[in-house]
Formats: structure tokens, sequence, C-alpha cells
């Protein structure tokens, strides 16, 4: 290859480059949310292009080889979207950047505080597309959603504060940007402020190296409507926690509206104050559960249906991503988003052989996360005995045969080794459980009824 010469500075492709991937930068910490951009995308620089090949440079292989599996088709999707001569983007390792490629000069690294601190805002960006009306309701957020409409659309404090919370990539941002849209929409003269309690933190520690404290104070304790998402991140944190808790009485005491989400309950909250822990509880605590397949179905199917008219994706395929990616809606949307981009760039056909290859990967992690517990409450449940059967001395054939099948599908569906499987099946012996899976290779083969509820229960294992 030959070296291009250093461009003009003006109208360079790399400044171009760069900003286009300041823009894209924004929109993958809407996406992915602050931390997450913070720890895998804000350490990548871009190197170079040529022909159209964008090379975006990792620190390390690590790193590289996981924005690559996880992040590389929406950072692709979001590129092409800017500039249609993008061909391709690699992410490649720091030393592996061929030197012929590296001629332009590289861009600064663009930090999520960068872009998020401009003109001293203290209220982080909202995502357009997180409202109301986007937000699909199944039973797993049905209380969330509702508890959040219902603060969104009050003219008075109903229950302060609103105490979201779930795990990551259920949707608790995507419902506080929502009453905030809704709010501003529909009560202008209100003023809500939504930030993560990074940011509160962040702010908060630049106010006291400023001696600033006092307009700090101010700013926060003149909204009317205050949003701090995932508030499990000033855990441990005291001074954070302390002026948090001076804030969140403050405004509780003027009856204005706080909304607050985290991870875990309030009781549940490591590493906070207990005084902290129950204000926060004072209010309406509403949770979200894991998602179903139901939720998940009609989750992908809404999303299918926005994108613009030559894509379609086939309902087989929206049924087996519901089945498959069961982690998030995060990474279930990720993964259409994958497909689509993928399969719109090479020019094939959206079906399941393309997303199962697209896929592989996130396939894989997603079947990893299947637990031990979840396998025996199925088998419980398939075979109608009690879970505690699954742990139980006893010996009968009744019990046997399912506790077996269990301990089959943790060792071929889990990572799991045969000490750690036999530790949650009542402490039973490793050689108990390579006696449980030969027994049960050995019966689907002889016995085919048993083979077909064998096949049965994996795959509902799967959903
Ligand atoms: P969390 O804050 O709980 O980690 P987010 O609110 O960021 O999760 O949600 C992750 C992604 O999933 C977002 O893109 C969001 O729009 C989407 N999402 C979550 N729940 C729903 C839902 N019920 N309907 C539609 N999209 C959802
Ligand atoms: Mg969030």
């Amino acid at each position: 290859m030959v070296a291009q010469p250093a461009p003009s500075l003006v109208n360079s492709p790399s400044r171009e480059l760069s900003d286009q991937w300041q823009a894209i930068c924004v929109r993958l910490i809407q996406d992915l949310g602050d931390a997450t951009f913070k720890s895998w995308l804000a350490p990548l620089s871009v190197s170079s292009i040529q022909d159209g090949d964008i090379h975006l440079i990792a620190p390390t292989k690590f790193m590289r080889d996981w924005v690559t599996t996880r992040y590389l088709g929406r950072i692709t999707e979001l590129w092409k979207a800017l500039n249609q001569s993008i061909q391709s983007i690699e992410i490649v390792e720091s030393t592996t950047a061929s030197p012929s490629v590296t001629t332009q000069e590289p861009s600064s690294t663009v930090s999520s505080s960068d872009l998020f601190e401009r003109d001293g805002e203290i209220s982080a960006p909202l995502d357009s597309r997180f409202t109301f009306e986007n937000f699909v309701v199944g039973k797993p957020n049905e209380l969330a959603y509702a508890a959040a409409l219902r603060v969104a659309e009050s003219i008075s404090v109903q229950f302060n504060p609103l105490f979201l919370y779930g795990g990551v990539g259920l949707g608790k941002t995507h419902l506080m940007h929502a009453i905030a849209w809704h709010i501003k929409k529909h009560q202008a003269h209100r003023r809500v402020i939504y930030l993560s309690a990074e940011k509160f933190m962040y702010q908060f520690v630049r106010a006291l190296r400023y001696k600033d404290t006092v307009s700090f104070k101010d700013q926060f304790r003149s909204v009317d409507v205050l949003m701090i998402d995932d508030v499990q991140f000033i855990s441990g944190k005291e001074t954070t926690q302390e002026e948090f808790f001076h804030t969140f009485n403050a405004l509780v005491d003027q009856n204005h509206q706080i909304i607050i989400s985290a991870d875990k309950s309030p009781s549940d909250l490591e590493g906070m104050e207990e005084r902290l822990k129950s204000r926060l509880g004072w209010g309406l605590v509403a949770d979200i559960h894991p998602t179903t397949y139901e939720l998940r179905l009609g989750i992908l199917q809404s999303k299918a249906e926005a994108y613009p008219a030559p894509v379609k994706v086939p309902n087989d395929v929206i049924e087996f991503l519901a089945l498959k990616i069961t982690s998030n809606i995060r990474e279930l949307e990720g993964a259409l988003n994958r497909i689509v981009a993928h399969v719109t760039l090479v020019g094939r056909p959206i079906n399941l052989e393309t997303t199962q290859e697209v896929l592989r990967d996130l396939l894989k992690s997603n079947d990893r996360r299947l637990t031990i517990e979840d396998i025996q409450k199925r088998v419980a449940e398939f075979y109608c005995i009690k879970i505690s059967d699954m742990q139980s001395p006893r010996r009968s054939q009744a019990l046997v045969r399912p506790r077996q099948v269990a301990m089959y599908i943790a060792k071929n569906h889990t990572m799991r080794s045969l000490p750690e499987i036999g530790r949650k099946f009542g402490g039973r012996d490793h050689t108990t459980v390579l006696y449980a899976v030969r027994k049960i290779e050995e019966l689907r083969i002889k016995d085919s009824d048993f083979a077909q509820d064998l096949d049965v229960l994996c795959r509902t294992m799967e959903a």
C-alpha cells in the first residue's frame, strides 16, 4: 500500500471523519448510556480512511474484540447514515494499525463529558425516541409505566419520590425521558432536570473544587421536577450522598417532584446511608421485571415496523429473536439493528439463516446466561414436582429422573462445571452429576418418547 499524502487542513477527510465520529458518539451515548460509552467507546480514536474504509483504533485487543462484537453493527449503521461513501469500518488494536494508513493525523478521542458538559447545562440531553408513545407495555413493566405516566400527567405531586428500579436495559431511562418529554410538552412552565447520578456527582465535585457550592445548590433546588438516573452510582460516595440527601429533602419540603432510578430497590442498595435508603422508599417504588417472551415480541414488532420501507423483518425472525435474546431490551434492540444493518450493507435478505450468522456471538452469550435455578424451575414445572425436590436427598424414581434431566441440561446449556452443578443440587458429588449426564444421554438414544420430551424442554429453556 502507498502512503497517502497528508491532506490539507481545510476540509481534510480526517477532520470530516472526526466530526462524524463525534456526532456518532452523541448517539452512542444516548443508545448505550454514559457508563458503557465511557468504558468502551470513548477510548477509541479514528485513524484513517482509504477507499471508504475506516479504522477505529482500540487501545487493547480485548477492547477491539468486545467493541467489534457488541457495537460495530450500530457504529456502522450510524456512520453509513451520515456518510454514504463509507464501505466498511473496522476496529483495530492500536499496535496492528498498518503504518501506511495512519499517515493522516489521528483525531483526538471523544469523551462523554466533553459532549455533556458544554455550556454548563446541568440537564443531560433527552433522547427523542424515548417517549411514552414508543414504550411498549407488558406485564413486566406495567406498574412502572403507569406510575411514570401518572407523575408526568399530574399537576400536583402525588408520590415523592417515584423510585423506578430494575436490571439494565429494561427501560428505566426510557421512562424517565418520557416523563420529561411529556412535561415539557404539556406543562412547559415547569422546570425539569434529568441527569445521571454520575453527572450529579461530577457537578458537585466540580462545585467543591471551584468553591461554588452555593450556586450548585441553587441550581438544583429551584427545579420543579428532578430526575436522577442510576442512583446506585453514588453508593459508597459519602459526600455526594450527603449533598444528594440535602437536595432531596429541600425539594421534597417544597413539594417538588423527584424521580429516581436504580438497579435495585431502595432497601437493597448497598453502600447507601440508611436514612437515605429509607427516604428513597417513602414514595412509590415501582420495579421493572425481566422481560417475558410476549413483551419481547411486542417490542420487536414495534421496532421492526419503524424501519423505512424496503426493510422488512419476517415474522419468524422476530419470533426467533424474542425467543433467543432474553437478557434485556437494549440487547434485543441492538440485535435487530445489527441484522438490519448487516443485511442491508451486504445486500442479503433478512431470514433465519442470516440472522443466526450475524448474531452468532450474541446468541451464544444469551444461551450462557441461563442459570441452574432457571433450569431447575422449568424442569420441576415440566415434571410437576417441587423445585425443592431438586435439592432434596429423596431418591424415589419420580424425583430422580427429573433431577437427572435438570443436571443434564445444566451441563449442556450453562458453562457450569460438574462440581458447581452438584453443589446446586443439594450438595451432590460431581460423580453423581456425571452419572446423570451419561444416563440421560443413554435414555435419549434408547427411548424416542423421552428424547422428544427432552427436546421440548431444552427448547423452552432458551425461551
Ligand atoms: P435502562 O435505563 O433500564 O438500562 P433503557 O431505558 O436505556 O434501559 O432501555 C434500553 C433500550 O431499550 C432503549 O433503547 C429503550 O428505548 C428500549 N426499551 C426499553 N423498554 C422498552 C419498552 N417497554 N418499549 C420499547 N422500547 C424499550
Ligand atoms: Mg438507564
